[in-house]
């Protein structure tokens, strides 16, 4: 998912920020494009998580109470950066990524199998999302 920025056209790195909400709520752990420029920083939402971010926020309300929210819990496309910066070898990322993703469709079958439709609908998100990392 490499990005060029829209006001300089440098390089955009995905990194993991934290983003304060009304001045009360930090959510952890929001991935961003970041221009890799120092001189503009430009910084943008990645475009796959969007929904759920504004979803949370529509959550949250305008006026929320103090708290610290981990986005990689509703978001499997943060879960799965974050799986991947923690492991210190780049070159186990690919492993993390597909163990995680064998993990959802075990959990696609089990949740099939108990006719739950929207844990079907939950991990069939989470499974498209995983393919952007
Ligand atoms: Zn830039």
């Amino acid at each position: 998912m490499n990005k060029r920025c829209s006001r300089c056209g440098s390089e955009m790195r995905i990194m993991l920020r934290n983003v304060v909400y009304r001045s009360k709520v930090r959510i952890n752990h929001v991935p961003v494009h970041v221009c890799q420029n120092e001189y503009c920083s430009h910084s943008q939402v990645v475009d796959i998580i969007k929904d759920d971010l504004k979803k949370l926020m529509s959550d949250l309300g305008t006026h929320p109470t103090r708290q610290a929210i981990e986005f990689k819990d509703i978001s499997e496309f943060s879960n799965a950066l974050v799986l991947v910066a923690n492991e210190p070898e780049g070159s186990t990322a690919r492993i993390v990524i597909e163990e995680r993703i064998n993990e959802l469709l075990d959990l696609f079958l089990l949740a099939q199998s108990l006719g739950d439709e929207d844990w079907i609908m939950d991990i069939r998100k989470r499974l498209v999302e995983i393919q952007y990392v």
